[in-house]
C-alpha cells in the first residue's frame, strides 16, 4: 500500500492517543527505526527525543536486543504462568530483587504500566483486608502525578490534567496533597511538607498507602522534587503506619542519573512499579515489586493468594528482551551517559532561556524539559519540529526531551538546537 493509502486506513479507523475520531490530528507514518532515528514512510529521517515515551533506552533495533527476542521465539514465545515457569522470568525476577532494595523480595510481572499500578494498589488494599483493617482502602498522593490511564490508576492521576470531573460520578475519591513546592536540589522545610502531613495525620485510620513518582512527576507535569521532600514522606508513612508505592515506571532503569530514582533519598518504598523501558522499548512488561512485609500480610490473611492473574503474565520474549535490556545496561558505564545526557541537554537547552514565552528550562539526568507560559498548538509545533528533523511531541504547556541514552554528542546538540529554533519561532503561532 502507498502511504497515501495507509494514512486513509488510520485516519479512518485507527484511534492514536488522546486523539478524536471525528478530527484527528495528523499522524506520521514510520517505515523503519534505527538507533536513535526513526524513518519515516516518505523518506525523512528524524533524530528521536521521546525514546518511544520513555522506553527505548538502548535506541532502535538494536542487534544485541533484536537476538535475545529471536532467541526466545525459537523456543517459546509464550506459556501461561499458572502452573507453569520458566528461565526468562525467573532470571528477570532474581535480577529485579537484586537490583531494587533489599525489602522488596517479591515480584508480580504484568502486562504494562497501568496494570502494575493497578497491581500495587490492590496489593496495599488486599494488605489491609487481610490485616482486618479493611477501612484502610483510600489513597493518598500529590498533584500533578501520572499513574496510568485505568480505572484506579486514573484515580491517583493529577485530577485536571487526569480529567477526573469527567469520570466523577465512577472515580475512587482519593486524596491528593499539592505538588512538592521545594525543587530537585533544595532542601524540604516543614512548610514544604506541612499539606502532606496533615492530610496523612488527619486520614491514618482510612489509608490504605501513599502513592507518587519519586522525584521526577512524568507525564502530570514534568517535575522535578527535592530528595528531601520524599524522604519525609517516607518517615511520615512510617510514623503513621501507611504503605508507600513508588511508581518508577517513569524513572527506572537510570533516567534521573540513579538505577532509581528512590535511591536520590536512599529511602525504600513498601511496593513498587516498574515498567517502559524494562524491556528496553521491545514489549509490553511491568512489574510490581512488595516487601517481604506485604506480601507475607497478604498471604497469611483471608484468602491468603494474590486476587490477581493476568493472561499474558510473565510473557517469556518480554521478559527474555527484558532481561538482555538490563545486562546491556550494566554491562556499560549508564551513569556516565547519563551525565553526557544531563551536560548537553542544559548546554543545548540554555537558549532557550529568556526566548519570549519560555516560563522555565530545567534539566535532570536524561530528561530536559522547556515550560512554556502558554500550552503548545500541538498539529502546528509538531509539524515545524518534524520540519526540523527531530522528533519530540510536546504537550500541555511543556516541550520536553528524554532520547535514547545511545544518542550521540552531535545528535543531541541537533535535537536541542531543532527545539531552540522552533520554540524561538512559535511566537508566531
Ligand atoms: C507511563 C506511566 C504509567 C502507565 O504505564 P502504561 O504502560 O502506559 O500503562 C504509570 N506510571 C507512570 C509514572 C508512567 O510514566
Amino acid at each position: 500500500m502507498t502511504q497515501d493509502e495507509l494514512l486513509a486506513i488510520d485516519r479512518a479507523h485507527a484511534w492514536h492517543p488522546y486523539t478524536s475520531m471525528l478530527d484527528p490530528d495528523p499522524v506520521y507514518a514510520v517505515r523503519a527505526a534505527h538507533g536513535c532515528e526513526i524513518e519515516l514512510m516518505d523518506g525523512r529521517i528524524l533524530i528521536d527525543g521521546m525514546a518511544s515515551w520513555w522506553c527505548a533506552i538502548h535506541g532502535y533495533n538494536h542487534p544485541v536486543l533484536n537476538q535475545a527476542v529471536r532467541d526466545q521465539l525459537e523456543r517459546m514465545a509464550h506459556v501461561m504462568f499458572g502452573g507453569l515457569t520458566h528461565e526468562p522470568a525467573i532470571r528477570l525476577v532474581r535480577s529485579l530483587v537484586e537490583l531494587t532494595p533489599g525489602s522488596l523480595q517479591h515480584v508480580f510481572l504484568c502486562d504494562s504500566g497501568s496494570v502494575a499500578v493497578e497491581v500495587a494498589i490492590k496489593m496495599a488494599l488486599q494488605y489491609w483486608i487481610a490485616a482486618g483493617r479493611p477501612e484502610r482502602h483510600r489513597l493518598l498522593t500529590i498533584r500533578s502525578g501520572y499513574h496510568g490511564d485505568t480505572w484506579h490508576a486514573m484515580s491517583v492521576c493529577d485530577p485536571v490534567t487526569g480529567m477526573h470531573h469527567l469520570f466523577k460520578r465512577a472515580l475512587p475519591q482519593q486524596l491528593f496533597a499539592p505538588a512538592p513546592s521545594c525543587g530537585f536540589g533544595d532542601p524540604c522545610t516543614d512548610d514544604d511538607i506541612a499539606p502532606f502531613a496533615t492530610l496523612i495525620e488527619h486520614h491514618r485510620d482510612e489509608l490504605a498507602a501513599v502513592i507518587l513518582e519519586p522525584i521526577v512527576q512524568g507525564a502530570g507535569g514534568m517535575r522535578f522534587y527535592s530528595a528531601e521532600y520524599l524522604r519525609r514522606v517516607r518517615e511520615l508513612c512510617d510514623q503513621f503506619d501507611v504503605l508507600l508505592i513508588a511508581d518508577e515506571i517513569a524513572t527506572g532503569f537510570g533516567r534521573t542519573g540513579r538505577l532509581f530514582a528512590c535511591e536520590h533519598a536512599g529511602i525504600a518504598p513498601d511496593i513498587l512499579t516498574l515498567g517502559k523501558a524494562l524491556t528496553g522499548g521491545y514489549l509490553t512488561l511491568a512489574a510490581t515489586l512488595a516487601s517481604r512485609r506485604v506480601a507475607e500480610g497478604i498471604s497469611s490473611g483471608k484468602p491468603g493468594v494474590f486476587m490477581h492473574g493476568p493472561t499474558f503474565m510473565a510473557n517469556p520474549l518480554a521478559c527474555a528482551v527484558a532481561n538482555a535490556s538490563i545486562e546491556l545496561l550494566l554491562s556499560q558505564d549508564w551513569s556516565a551517559t547519563i551525565r553526557r545526557l544531563e551536560r548537553g541537554l542544559a548546554a543545548g537547552l540554555a537558549p532557550c532561556r529568556g526566548l519570549p514565552g519560555v516560563a522555565e528550562v530545567r534539566v535532570l539526568g536524561g530528561i530536559g524539559v522547556v515550560e512554556l507560559e502558554h500550552p503548545v498548538a500541538m498539529p502546528e509545533i509538531q509539524r515545524r519540529l518534524v520540519e526540523a528533523g527531530v522528533w519530540v511531541r510536546p504537550f500541555g504547556r511543556l516541550v520536553y526531551l528524554m532520547p535514547p541514552y545511545v544518542i550521540s554528542d552531535a545528535q543531541l546538540a541537533q535535537l536541542c538546537a531543532a527545539v531552540v529554533a522552533v520554540v524561538d519561532a512559535r511566537s508566531g503561532f
